[in-house]
């Protein structure tokens, strides 16, 4: 009978207690500054410098280029391999144009390890649906946090409705034909 009284008293000192759970998918966890989440890619902004392949530890990036015609490269593929990727953040750190930058994406749970592999596409759609990631982090109260999620998701239908999944190849599709082109693959390649 103790024990019955005893477990009812914990329960009772809990529920004035700030609650530490939240009613997920329909809610979503603020992330503390600095989160490595998910990567969004913005095309434009490349200079296929090839860094951020070059210093990724596990080698899942694999991306190529070609200049146009003033001489300016520009990248044609962006892949990451998320099967591999250990979200270190060390291809946003030396990324000098912020092209590649971490979200505050973090669901990649899938059935099929293929749809591990995202390509430039699927990043530019982070970027579009996960964008306001550095608004949601400067936001100092939950209202200035909310008030940045609808932005983002005022921003992602907007998306949605005017077409702009196909941004990065409208991007690209002025371009003149490819005289020389720029590659790296990474050995974490798409799976069989
Ligand atoms: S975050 Fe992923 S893609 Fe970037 S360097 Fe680390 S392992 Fe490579
Ligand atoms: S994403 Fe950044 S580091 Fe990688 S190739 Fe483009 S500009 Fe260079």
């Amino acid at each position: 009978m103790f024990g019955v009284f005893k477990g009812l008293g914990v329960t009772i000192r809990q529920l004035p207690k700030k609650k530490v759970t939240l009613m997920y998918p329909e809610v979503k966890p603020v992330w503390p500054e600095r989160y490595r989440g998910i990567h969004e890619f913005i095309p434009e902004l490349c200079i296929v410098c090839n860094q951020c392949a070059r210093i990724c530890p596990t080698d899942c990036i694999s991306l190529s280029g070609t200049r146009d015609e003033n001489k300016k490269l520009r990248i044609d593929t962006y892949d990451i391999n998320f099967e591999i990727c250990i979200l270190c953040d060390l291809c946003t750190e030396v990324c000098p144009t912020e092209s590649i930058r971490m979200t505050d994406q973090f669901e990649l749970a899938s059935y099929t390890r293929d749809s591990l592999y995202k390509d430039m596409k699927w990043l530019y759609q982070n970027h579009i649906e996960h964008g306001s990631y550095q608004a949601l982090q400067a936001a100092k109260t939950e209202e200035e946090a909310n008030a940045a999620r609808e932005a983002q998701a005022a921003n992602a239908e907007a998306a949605s409705g005017s077409g702009q999944k196909a941004s990065p190849e409208e991007a690209n599709a002025a371009r003149m034909p490819a005289d020389e082109t720029v590659s790296s693959s990474g050995k974490g390649g798409q799976p069989e």
